[in-house]
C-alpha cells in the first residue's frame, strides 16, 4: 500500500501517531479530528496515501464511495441523528491543510465552532 512517511495521517494508520479510532477496516481509517468544529467531527481517511482530491485515480471510486457511503452509518452509531455535514477541502485555495485525502464529517446538537 502506498504510504507517505512525512504525512502525519499515514503516520496515524501506521500508528505511530495515537488516534481515538472510530472505525477501521482494510481500505478505511475513520478518527476524531484533535481539533472538532462539531460535538461530534471524525475524519475519514483512505488507508492508502491519496494527497488531495486532485489525486484521485479511477481506480480510487471504490474507496471514495465507501468512504461516503460510511459516513451516515456511522453518524448514526456516534447519536448524531439529527443531521450531520460532510466537507473535503482541497489544494491551498480549499484550505487543505494536511496532505493526505480527507471527509470532514461533523454533527452533534448547535451552536458548533465554526462551519
Ligand atoms: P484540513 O484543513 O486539511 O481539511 O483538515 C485537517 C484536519 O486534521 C483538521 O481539522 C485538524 O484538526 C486535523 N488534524 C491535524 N492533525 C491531526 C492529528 O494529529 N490527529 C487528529 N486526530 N486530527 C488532526
Ligand atoms: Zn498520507
Amino acid at each position: 500500500m502506498h504510504q507517505d512517511p512525512n504525512c502525519i495521517f499515514c503516520k496515524i494508520v501506521a500508528g505511530q501517531i495515537p488516534s481515538k479510532k472510530v472505525f477501521e477496516d482494510e481500505d478505511l481509517l475513520v478518527f476524531h479530528d484533535i481539533n472538532p468544529w462539531a460535538p461530534v467531527h471524525v475524519l475519514v481517511i483512505p488507508k492508502r496515501h491519496i494527497a488531495t482530491h486532485y489525486d484521485v485515480a479511477p481506480e480510487d471510486s471504490a474507496v471514495l464511495g465507501k468512504m461516503l457511503a460510511l459516513a451516515p452509518k456511522l453518524m448514526r452509531e456516534l447519536g448524531v441523528v439529527n443531521g450531520f455535514r460532510t466537507l473535503i477541502n482541497t489544494g491551498e485555495d480549499g484550505r487543505q491543510e494536511v496532505q493526505h485525502l480527507h471527509v470532514h464529517v461533523m454533527g452533534g446538537p448547535r451552536p458548533w465552532l465554526r462551519g
